[in-house]
């Protein structure tokens, strides 16, 4: 089997998800690029258990290059995948139903980004400070997740400086250079909607009493 590395490596972390709530009830999904060479878990089945050998192998183009043996489908998230693989070179997508995003998505108006600022989990993201405005675009969910593409491929398109899309009432789709980095940044989305929820929940605001300024940051 080739890739078998990667392949363990994606079953290894639809397990860890599986645990955590973001891929719960054959929900989520991961998807890590090798090169050229594409490697999808299959949809529809308990994320927990997944065996190496039940993961799709898919060109740059998106079109399936070997399925698994195992009678599996092509995740539906696939065209949703691309669009991170094929407009911001992502070398791992994560789509993840976290309950944080999910609630968090609620609170923002429709046509409108999740906008945070002045969080410390903020600096795990990308190209993101403490003092920045960070935007991340919340598109509208559809009867079919493969239905979705052609927002979440705008929403890309139209937001450079996030790297992750969130489906209202729905998940997430999370990219990173490789698995590792597309993990910490879903963790640290997934930390600050969980936080922007406490804070619209319980009417709090991080700016009430925060008197830091960029100078006071090294
Ligand atoms: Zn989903």
């Amino acid at each position: 089997m080739t890739l078998l590395t990667e392949r363990q490596k994606i079953c290894e972390l639809c397990r860890l998800f599986w645990q955590i709530g973001w891929a719960s009830g054959t929900g989520g999904g991961i998807a890590i690029r090798v090169g050229e060479t594409i490697l999808m878990a299959p949809s529809g089945v308990e994320k927990e258990n997944i065996e190496p050998a039940d993961i799709f192998e898919l060109d740059r183009q998106g079109h399936v290059v070997r399925a698994p043996d195992r009678p599996f489908k092509l995740t539906a998230c696939a065209p949703l995948f691309m669009a991170a693989f094929t407009h911001r070179q992502a070398g791992a997508v994560l789509h993840s139903h976290s309950l944080h995003v999910v609630l968090a998505s609620m609170t923002v108006p429709a046509g409108e980004p999740l906008r945070l600022t002045r969080l410390e989990m903020l600096k795990g993201l990308q190209g993101v400070g403490y003092f920045d405005t960070h935007e991340i675009p919340v598109i509208d969910n559809t009867a079919q997740e493969h239905q979705l593409a052609d927002r979440m491929e705008a929403a890309v398109l139209a937001f450079p400086l996030a790297n992750a899309v969130i489906v209202r009432n729905h998940g997430v789709y999370i990219w990173g250079r490789d698995v590792v980095h597309a993990k910490t940044q879903a963790e640290c989305i997934d930390w600050l909607c969980r936080c922007h929820v406490a804070m619209h929940t319980g009417g709090l605001s991080n700016l009430t009493h925060d008197r830091s300024q960029p100078t006071d940051v090294a």
